[in-house]
């Protein structure tokens, strides 16, 4: 079958890989000058860096055992990390049992009915989650002050401030996610980074797809899927129409929604009320570490970024690596502020914390953005989900909205492709238009 793949971030790569290993005949088209989506890379100089940071967890089983496959074992490191909260411009450890027992922000009260509510969490059928707003769940578990000192700024910031409808499955999917950490005892308390960055594993994917006899095609962006009466065979690009048996749209839904203007009315006001969350990211390479902390989050409602994100660079150790990032809503202010005034104010508010800081440390600093980075589960979400198989014949739709009630994490994007791979390759109807 020819296959084209609309996206060549990792889960357009990813199906391509798979599909091509099967046996069928891809054709990657990436709107980008690169491959890599989220996971590309950005040069300074001589120097690679990934454009957000990338972490294996031990837990994430396919992604480490395709690493495994495709001979990138070698590149895959584990490090001891430390994590930890900033709360009022100070730094609480949260690595150990200890540290969470001393987290003095918090009384002693609750911070047991914290460690309850999450324990709860973890227990807890998650169907039973899917239908309870995650912030009604905190209340009821961990109490009302543990939930304004803690989880509404973290809440706040991870989803601009739009968590009303947000299931209490997000606290599921977190927990299980950093449980992972503990999970294997030679691995305990360790994160995985491949050397050169996820954008090795995508890179990997690629070559063996070529070898395959598939095509991959950057800076062609798709302008329509033609939607006909027939299957859906034709896609328009700048340089013409080409032709498919099967088409596999491996974009976020409003980019999608957005190629389908000919799409029945009632399916593109369904894929309409998607909703996406984007993002503002500085990175910085520093001449020395701001701490010893891999991941620092903060409960300042006033910070113009929600967490710092710092790993050495692993082929270039005198390089540290910050990451900056800022969840944005569709109107969030800072989306339309030039770059300048996004470093002026971020490395403000990073100097109330690092006091010693000193720009000139800073070797290399760039803003990456992205418009549509992970999508926003309401509750009834696995009901609401938009379906692989859209109501045209040969046409599909893969993308993270449809890994829940998992995080949008890399591992949680290879296991579904996995799956739409083998789907798309099934016989089967086109489902029925919405009504
Ligand atoms: C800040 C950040 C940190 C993260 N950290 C981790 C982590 O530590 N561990 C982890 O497991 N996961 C992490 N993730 C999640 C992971 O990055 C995503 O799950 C994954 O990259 C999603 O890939 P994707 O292919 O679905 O989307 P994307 O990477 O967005 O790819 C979509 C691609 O489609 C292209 N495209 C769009 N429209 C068109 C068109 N019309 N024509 C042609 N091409 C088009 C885009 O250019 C893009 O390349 C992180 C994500 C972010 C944002």
């Amino acid at each position: 079958m020819r296959i084209g793949i609309i996206g060549g971030g990792l889960m357009g790569i990813a199906l391509a890989y798979f599909l091509s290993q099967a046996g069928e005949q891809v054709t990657v088209l990436e709107q980008g000058a690169e491959l890599g989506g989220l996971n590309g890379r950005i040069q300074f100089g001589g120097l690679t860096v990934a454009r957000y940071q990338h972490a294996i967890l031990p837990n994430d089983d396919r992604t480490r055992s395709l690493c495994a496959r495709l001979g990138l074992e070698s590149e895959l490191v584990f490090r001891t990390v430390r994590t930890g909260f900033i709360h009022d411009n100070r730094i609480y450890p949260m690595t150990s049992l200890r540290d969470f027992l001393s987290f003095a922000p918090l009384t002693l009260k609750s911070r047991l009915q914290l460690g309850g509510a999450l324990l709860q969490a973890q227990r807890r059928d998650r169907k039973t989650l899917d239908v309870v707003p995650v912030k009604d769940w905190l209340v009821q578990a961990g109490g009302a002050a543990t939930f304004e000192g803690i989880w509404r700024p973290l809440l706040e910031a991870k989803f601009d401030g739009q968590y009303d409808t947000v299931p209490a499955t997000y606290i599921w999917a977190w927990i299980n996610r950093m449980m992972g950490i503990r999970r294997l005892p030679h691995l305990k308390g360790k994160v995985g980074y491949l050397r050169r960055g996820h954008y090795s594993l995508l890179q990997a994917m690629a070559e063996a797809i070529l070898r395959r006899g598939g095509h991959i095609a950057t800076q062609t962006r798709v302008r329509e899927i033609i939607i006909g009466d027939g299957p859906v065979r034709a896609l328009r690009t700048p340089a013409g129409l080409m032709q498919f048996d099967l088409v596999i749209a491996a974009i976020a839904t409003p980019a999608f929604a957005q190629l389908v203007p000919g799409a029945d009315r009632h399916y593109l006001e369904r894929l309409g009320r998607e909703k996406y969350l984007g993002l503002i990211c500085p990175v910085m390479v520093l001449a020395q570490p701001l701490s010893e902390y891999w991941t620092l989050n903060l409960t300042d409602p006033n910070s113009p970024f929600s967490s710092i994100t710092e790993i050495p660079h692993a082929e270039h150790p005198d390089c540290h690596v910050v990451y900056l990032p800022r969840y944005t809503a569709s109107d969030n202010d800072w989306l339309g502020v030039p770059d300048e005034d996004i470093r002026e104010a971020w490395l403000a508010h990073l100097k109330q914390v690092f006091r010693d800081f000193d720009e000139k440390h800073i070797r290399h600093f760039a803003v990456s953005r992205s418009r549509y980075v992970e999508p926003v589960y309401s509750i009834h979400a696995s009901e609401k989900a938009t379906a692989v198989q859209t109501p045209y014949p040969s046409l599909f739709l893969a993308n993270t909205s449809q890994v829940y009630p998992e995080l949008p994490t890399s591992e949680a994007v290879i296991v579904h492709a996995a799956r739409v791979a083998d789907r798309v390759r099934q016989p089967s109807p086109a489902a029925p238009l919405p009504a």
